[in-house]
């Protein structure tokens, strides 16, 4: 068995103007392209090759760099390919809704801190909204890396996820993460994230 790359479900230009098509086609068909590809071939290495990609991050030997960089990179890209989709795209609201509310004060509260942990994480890495111990939860991780992986100090189901590598923005928004950050939340698809949110 081989991991594959996903189809996106949408084209490369319906995030325009908050993400440019040339971006989106670059990030999907090579840089995520080469994760697939690196973590198959990580996978050879090692008798792992039949668990879901969850399970592998759950599991994994943090020392493997190959294998953590790799399926890091496979399943926080499938993640985000998700949560951004056009399609069926819906307000926040409801269960998910109520529940930043009681965790963060406010919608504009989450907003402001998923916003700076995305914005301070230096140099690449992920920003997350997870679910732990039924409580939404923001924090953020280097590289690849992501909460679902053995003690890197954020934990929990990840639900929603930004991706902060200069390579998912520079070409757009050189520079200015903060911009592209602000652009992230006009594309986040709710319905997709309340649906991560009640099967977390
Ligand atoms: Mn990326």
């Amino acid at each position: 068995m081989s991991f594959l790359l996903p189809e996106l479900g949408f084209e490369y230009a319906d995030l325009e103007p908050h993400i440019d098509a040339r971006t989106m086609e670059i990030h999907h068909s090579k840089h995520h392209n080469g994760y697939t590809n690196n973590l198959n071939n990580a996978l050879e290495n090692v008798a792992l090759t039949e668990q879901p990609i969850e399970e592998i991050l759950r599991n994994l030997d943090m020392n493997n760099a190959a294998l953590r960089n790799n399926a890091g990179g496979y399943y926080n890209h499938c993640l985000f390919w998700e949560i951004l989709n056009p399609k069926d795209k819906k307000d926040l609201d409801g269960d998910l809704e109520s529940a930043i509310n009681s965790s963060f004060g406010s919608f504009e509260n989450f907003k402001e801190g998923f916003s700076k942990a995305a914005a301070t994480r230096f140099g690449s890495g992920w920003a997350w909204l997870c679910v732990k111990d039924g409580k939404l939860e923001i924090c953020s991780s280097a590289n690849q890396d992501n909460p679902i992986m053995p003690s890197i100090g954020c934990g929990g189901k990840p639900i929603m996820g930004i991706d902060v590598w200069e390579h998912a923005y520079y070409l757009n928004y050189q520079n200015r993460r903060a911009d592209y950050i602000t652009a992230f939340f006009d594309v986040v698809n709710w319905r997709v994230v309340s649906e991560k949110f009640k099967n977390a």
